[in-house]
């Protein structure tokens, strides 16, 4: 490191911007501490964190745009390949690119599955409902139709028979997930890859969540690439091999099948651009800060994690099932859980509940048979208060039950279900805002502190509603301050 420490930059001091740094993050959800249940994952090991800030700062200004230029790169990444085809089970000859995250290699998996298939002018593939919304943005940026297969309604798994009869000429790619992040169950991988295979289909497992997971978990149901036709599998490494932001890696079963996923163009007059991913420029940080924290947890480490958080899922189910409003959705298969009420309160006032005790969980709304639930994705830092969660929860319970669940107004509940979100104009659009509790009387965004009521508007709406209020309340908070 070089460089005129000494020379002044002209703008705010390092105090002042630490200050202020510290002051923006105030209303931030903890990172740390385990009692953020969606978004982070918290190894609880302060010493694989340090390693982890050290190699980001190591690498923060390298760039993966040319791996011929930075070998250390193309080295680390190779090296977490190798890694995660020894717990995904890759055959010899598979191969494996990393990426900025989960939706980058699901983006990735559907662009070489479209592209493999030139011959397809219209092409589709085949979701289990419980697939990621990632699969959605890709069937929007690339054109692939997505044709959507309801699970078992009981189990929450993908119905593999019904999976196999929606597959037609025009199906590029088959999904299955291990586990899902809604409901946390495995798909059954073996069914959906050899119907995908006697099609002559790619059949890709999103192991995003589950993939530094399940490999430390006696006991778990084939779902890698030990079942045959399972042609490619995604894995985040920023979930739970508790590395920083960041870094996913798409894994293929031979290089053959990857070839669609690179990009090279030499029709302009610079460097002939060469990509295996979606970013060009590529920060080395996130990747180096993931090969850093995997080697210093190594093995051991991660099925001492995966166990802390598996036995406190466990643990927390068991102790959900001895409060009467709650039940766990479905037994879960990995670190996740999926709780429902039995209609004596709502899941979203009891979210707001479990916050104003410093608890973050993930309310997740109706949809098609599947009720509103509230998601818990369990890291090892979460484990050892498990019993302070559930005392949180309880008492959670009790103030919703006593506030009841929320009502919404008949009048909002009916415009919200038979709007048609293109016919909308702005101003009418600003008081429908209004109306949800998302606008004050000018029109301008406020969100209050307590989301149940939005909420419970948002969960009355059907899904092009939904995703047409948030996209406006997106739009105006994306604004130059
Ligand atoms: C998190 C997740 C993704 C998307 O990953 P991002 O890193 O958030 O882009 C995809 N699939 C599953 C199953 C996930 O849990």
């Amino acid at each position: 490191m070089s460089g005129d420490v000494g020379t002044p930059a002209g703008g705010w001091g390092r105090a002042e911007i630490l200050q202020r740094l510290q002051a923006l993050r105030a209303h931030d959800l903890p990172a740390h501490g385990g009692r953020t249940l969606a978004y982070v994952y918290d190894s609880g090991l302060a010493q694989a964190d340090a390693i982890g800030l050290e190699a980001l700062q190591l690498f923060a200004a390298s760039n993966g745009l040319d791996p011929t230029a930075f070998p250390s790169l193309l080295r680390m990444e190779n090296d977490l390949v190798a890694w995660a085809g020894r717990l995904l089970d890759a055959p010899d000859g598979f191969v494996g690119s990393a990426t900025s995250g989960g939706t980058e290699s699901l983006l990735l998996a559907v662009l070489a599955a479209r592209d493999a298939r030139p011959d397809i002018a219209r092409p589709s593939m085949v979701l289990p409902t419980t697939a990621h919304a990632a699969f959605h943005k890709a069937a929007h940026y690339f054109g692939v139709r997505p044709v959507l297969v309801d699970v078992d309604p009981v189990t929450y798994r993908a119905d593999p028979a019904a999976m196999a009869a929606a597959i037609d000429d025009t199906t590029v790619l088959v999904v299955a997930s291990a586990p899902s992040y809604a409901h946390g169950v495995i798909d059954p991988v073996p069914q959906i890859a050899a119907a995908a295979a006697e099609r002559g289909v790619r059949c890709h497992v999103d192991a995003c969540i589950g993939g530094w997971v399940l490999p430390y978990l006696d006991h778990v149901e084939p779902w890698t690439f030990a079942v045959p036709g399972v042609t490619s599998m995604s894995v985040d490494l920023h979930k739970y091999a508790y590395t920083p932001k960041g870094v996913s890696l798409l894994l293929h079963r031979d290089a053959a099948l990857r070839r669609t996923q690179l990009f090279a163009s030499a029709s302009w007059p610079g460097y002939t651009m060469l990509n295996s991913t979606v970013q060009s420029t590529k920060s080395g940080g996130p990747l180096a800060a993931a090969w850093a924290v995997v080697h210093h947890i190594g093995d051991e480490g991660y099925r001492r994690l995966v166990g802390a958080a598996r036995r406190a899922t466990l643990e927390l189910a068991d102790a959900v099932a001895q409060i009467p409003a709650l039940s766990v959705v479905v037994p879960p298969d990995a670190t996740l859980l999926t709780l429902v009420t039995d209609g004596s309160c709502d899941v979203f006032t009891l979210a707001d509940e479990m916050l104003t005790r410093g608890w973050f969980v993930q309310p997740q709304m109706t949809f098609r048979d599947m009720p509103a639930t509230l998601h818990l994705t369990l890291s090892a830092a979460t484990a050892p208060s498990v019993p302070e969660f559930v005392d949180a929860l309880r008492a959670s319970v009790a103030a919703a039950q006593d506030a009841g669940p929320v009502r919404v107004p008949a009048q909002l509940a009916d415009a919200v279900a038979t709007l048609d979100p293109a016919s909308l104009d702005e101003s009418a659009f600003a008081g429908l805002l209004r109306m949800a509790g998302l606008a004050d009387e000018d029109g301008d965004l406020a969100l209050p502190d307590r989301m149940a009521a939005v909420n419970a508007v948002l969960d009355a709406a059907p899904a092009p509603v939904r995703e047409a209020l948030l996209l406006g309340v997106l739009d105006r908070l994306s604004r130059p301050s």
